[in-house]
């Protein structure tokens, strides 16, 4: 795992649950949990911020239709990925590291996963080649993001050891 300068993380399904029956995620705050194995696996690295070579960059790439669709602000969403980050990473991201797509689907969107805009937003920001760069994610839009990007892809039944819908 070490091999790699940047790991990036899809948020829901990955690192956080949204904690209300048939709602796909958290809208407001109180709304979500960690998985309970998150922290420990992510105190396991040694973290380092865009420019710091010293450890492994980090990243959270979200798709976030919601807001798209009227059901929370823009602002409610990066709030509610920013506490998800401190709650599983035990800092606070640089700013940047947290990338974010409001947009609905279809939208025509560079951002959207399995586009690979906030990725490359990512790979940007650390300066770091593609293929040193892995992306962790539940669903089919992660993988083929990262293979658009030209990321390594890992699900979180590799990186976590975990099944989805757990
Ligand atoms: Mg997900
Ligand atoms: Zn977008």
């Amino acid at each position: 795992m070490t091999k790699y300068k940047l790991i990036i993380f899809d948020a829901d399904g990955t690192l956080r649950y949204c904690t209300v029956p048939g709602q796909p995620c958290p809208n407001r705050a109180g709304e979500w949990k960690l998985y309970p194995d998150v922290v420990e696996k992510l105190a396991g690295f040694n973290w380092a911020g865009p420019g710091d070579e010293s450890g492994v960059g980090y990243g959270i790439a979200s798709n976030q239709g919601g807001v798209g669709s009227g059901y929370f602000a823009e602002d409610t969403a990066m709030d509610l990925l920013n506490d998800t980050f401190i709650k599983a990473f035990g800092f606070t991201p640089v700013e940047g590291t947290i990338q974010m797509c409001p947009h609905i689907p279809y939208s025509g969107c560079s951002c959207r996963k399995p586009a690979p805009g906030m990725l490359d937003n990512l790979i940007d920001l650390y300066a770091v080649d593609p293929s040193t760069v892995l992306f962790v994610g539940d669903r089919d839009d992660d993988k083929n993001a990262a293979s658009n990007a030209g990321c390594h892809f890992q699900w979180i039944s590799e990186f976590f050891n975990r099944n989805p819908e757990e």
